[in-house]
């Protein structure tokens, strides 16, 4: 017999994955500049140089043992003191190496902090429109995930609804700013009013509600936004960090987890996901990326690029009547479907070869996402396919 819950998810692909999928098979038969494939958060922009740089200099001048041997499970120390400094130096929020768990990446990060948050039957909310990976790490976890409806347009938080959605049930939530989907960052002003709702929540039920911060999209932000620190914020908080879009290097799988010094029983929270890491078998991060990591600390990639291709998309595609939330970071344009079913509108956008991403799955219906993190060429070329979907609705 197998795990009929693994066999499920393995034979039924994530929606995302679906339609890129189908985006190479099809660029095989008409020729990829044909097809203008949006599906996939893929980072478009090159990685800033000194990864190659660190690369080389790390293969040439140091050993074996240190490039490709196992680390620590929680990775290197050098590595963990170096990444802790910089959040220090970023953000003053006194982290320590003992705080930092080296992982493959934001999808690790969150897998493993669930497993050592959740116990059989807890509840972790999260805010629509959230990534589709969510349930399946939360239900993973032995969770059940409990989604909180956004503000109407905005996609800004809607504080009324999690307070409702808490309940002596609630071990966690997931913010994820700037978000997947949307490109939404949530203000200062909400997340300091989600964490009044998950103080308020603690006291009344005389349990920790962790605030998990999934922050692959962090340093992906437009026009001198700031995004919150949440640890800076609320004590109980856990950071998922990862490398694959801040760096554009979503293959090497590499990120981190930092527990907040300030998280109730900090230590033991450490601990657990030492613990967690440990059950999953995520352990000891890739070793020459964590060393590249170390090396290349500061480095940042053109966020610029992704700047341009949103106004480029954003311009044109209202211009053309869409309704599109405008994007304050990520690569991401979240746009209202021209008709209330996303999936016809998909299929529709589909016969002109614009291939989008229906948002049921992320906890909205009616809507899709475009990922923007293409080349700008690719943009450029479709705009007269995306004019001539949105006339064929106004006829
Ligand atoms: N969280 C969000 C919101 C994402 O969009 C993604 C990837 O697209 C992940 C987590 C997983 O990131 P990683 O590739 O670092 O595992």
């Amino acid at each position: 017999m197998l795990n009929e819950k693994m066999y499920a998810l393995g034979n039924k692909r994530s929606i995302i994955r679906e339609i890129f999928e189908y985006c190479k098979s099809r660029a095989g038969e008409i020729g990829p500049d044909k097809v203008f494939d949006f599906s996939i958060g893929n980072p478009s922009v090159e990685p800033p140089k000194e990864i190659s740089e660190a690369i080389i200099d790390l293969v040439n001048n140091e050993s074996s043992v240190l490039l490709h041997g196992y680390t620590s499970a929680q990775g290197d120390l050098g590595v963990r003191q170096a990444i802790a400094k910089e959040i220090n130096e970023k953000f003053g929020a006194g982290v320590n190496e003992n705080s930092i768990y080296m992982t493959c990446g934001a999808a690790a990060s969150l897998t493993i902090s669930l497993r050592a948050l959740l116990n059989e039957g807890d509840e972790c909310v999260a805010f629509a429109p959230f990534f589709t990976e969510y349930r399946v790490f939360v239900e993973n976890a032995g969770g059940k995930l409990v989604v909180s409806t956004p503000m109407e347009k905005t996609f800004q938080v809607d504080v009324r609804d999690l307070e409702s959605k808490i309940s002596e049930k609630t071990r966690a939530i997931i913010m994820n700013s700037p978000n997947n989907p949307s490109g939404v960052v949530y203000s200062e002003e909400t997340i300091k009013a989600v964490c009044k709702v998950l103080e308020k929540k603690q006291r009344e039920y005389g349990n920790p509600i962790y605030l998990i911060a999934d922050e692959p999209y962090r340093e992906l932000v437009f026009d001198d936004i700031k995004v919150p620190y949440l640890m800076n914020y609320y004590d109980n908080t856990i950071v998922c960090y990862s490398y694959s879009k801040a760096l554009s290097l979503p293959g090497e799988r590499i990120g981190y987890i930092a527990v907040s010094p300030r998280a109730q029983d900090s230590q033991k929270v450490y601990l657990a996901v030492c613990g967690a890491g440990r059950s999953l078998g995520y352990v000891c991060a890739p070793s020459l990326f964590q060393q590249v990591i170390k090396r290349t600390i500061g480095a940042k990639v053109d966020v610029n690029i992704y700047k341009e291709n949103r106004d480029i998309l954003y311009n044109a595609l209202t211009e053309y009547g869409y309704e599109c939330v405008q994007p304050d970071g990520a690569f991401y344009l979240f746009v209202r479907a021209l008709e209330d079913d996303a999936y016809k509108f998909f299929e529709k956008a589909k016969q002109k070869e614009i291939l989008v991403v229906p948002c049921d799955d992320f906890g909205v219906s009616g809507y899709v996402r475009i990922a923007y993190c293409v080349d700008k060429q690719r943009i450029v070329n479709a705009l007269p396919a995306f004019k001539s979907l949105a006339e064929e609705y106004k006829k």
